[in-house]
């Protein structure tokens, strides 16, 4: 098959090329997964920089084209935004330290960009990412499924990835899943983990070891400390939210029914009300389509509540 047939004919567009927007743009280049891809950015040098040296790789990658501006004209018609655009962490911060500066940038954003893709699924990356997902649901005022954000997705894979190398197994058998903030109150869905179908509770095979209590403990630790790692390393993180948004870019635009635990409104899931949170989630072109009732301990389902508390807080406390 020519390589441009399982490109979708589809834009997306990225605000913010910043390390994350950038590498989102990469991503969905050497994934073929749209046909046009825009980035916008209020940095005119920056965009036109990130524009230039993506279009410089253009013949090694799926048929695609990219464009940049700092006019959100470069946006008209896209399928799906991806919001990058905003403060990030700097070493020491946490996400929520930066809600205020970015719930701002969306009031100013999402009217502008509403005018010029008023179709568009919208997918939020910008932190605190459960926050931004439902102050862009309230400004917006789109029906929910349309509005997601990357949530724990990428959590979810950094989780994977340590428990797939703790027993040695390929990251692709392991299926467990990080629910609630993607922050500090992230919870761990340890009952449902599963090694090619079978319980993470009664793993236990020679030469792959198994994992205690206190594994589990330094295996959590890594998943919400991943982030603060990355960054005192090399100030952002982006490669790996680079492919998970990738990812949920495709479960949109292919229509693929991906269960992915993206940030999502939820209403009357555990008990939980009024609030944007991950749990595991069906994905396709409509956004959303269902929260899936996930087994959870009583303790796991205690701290998606407690977390649920915290996000909903947050949210109260900027007046929504
Ligand atoms: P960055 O500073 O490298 O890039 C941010 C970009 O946004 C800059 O280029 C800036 O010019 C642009 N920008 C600011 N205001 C704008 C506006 N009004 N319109 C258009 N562009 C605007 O930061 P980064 O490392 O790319 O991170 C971006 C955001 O993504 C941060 O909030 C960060 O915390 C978040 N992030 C989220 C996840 C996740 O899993 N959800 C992972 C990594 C980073």
């Amino acid at each position: 098959m020519p390589q441009h047939q399982s490109v979708s004919p589809s834009k997306v567009a990225i605000v913010g090329a910043g390390s994350v927007g950038a590498t989102i743009a990469y991503a969905c280049l050497l994934r073929g997964v749209a046909k046009q891809v825009a980035l916008f950015d209020v940095n005119r040098a920056k965009v036109d920089a990130e524009v230039l040296d993506l279009n410089h790789g253009l013949q090694f990658v799926p048929v695609a084209t990219l464009e940049g501006s700092d006019d959100v004209e470069v946006c008209r018609g896209a399928h799906v935004v991806v919001i990058t655009a905003g403060a990030k962490q700097k070493p020491g911060q946490s996400r929520m330290d930066l809600a205020t500066a970015n719930v701002a940038i969306c009031r100013d954003l999402l009217p502008k960009l509403q005018a010029v893709a008023p179709d568009a699924l919208y997918l939020l990356v910008t932190n605190p990412v459960d926050v931004i997902t439902y102050v862009t649901l309230k400004l917006t005022g789109l029906p929910p499924a349309r509005v997601i954000g990357s949530g724990t997705v990428l959590d979810s894979s950094r989780f994977r990835f340590l428990i797939a190398r703790h027993l040695n197994v390929a990251v692709q058998n392991v299926h467990a899943y990080i629910a609630g903030e993607h922050g500090d109150s992230e919870v761990p869905l340890w009952s449902s983990a599963s090694v090619a179908n079978i319980p993470l509770d009664e793993w236990a095979v020679p030469g792959h070891g198994k994992i205690s209590a206190s594994d589990r403990e330094a295996i959590f630790h890594g998943v919400k400390n991943a982030a603060a790692q990355v960054i005192s390393g090399k100030g952002a993180t982006n490669y790996a939210i680079g492919l998970a948004t990738a990812k949920i870019l495709e479960a949109l635009l292919r229509d693929e029914n991906r269960v992915l635990p993206v940030s999502s409104l939820l209403s009357g899931y555990h008990g939980i009300d009024d609030v944007c949170l991950s749990v595991p989630c069906v994905v396709n072109r409509f956004g959303f389509e269902t929260q899936l009732p996930i087994p959870m301990s009583p303790e796991e389902e205690a701290g998606l509540r407690a977390s649920a508390d915290t996000i909903r807080k947050a949210i109260r406390s900027l007046g929504f």
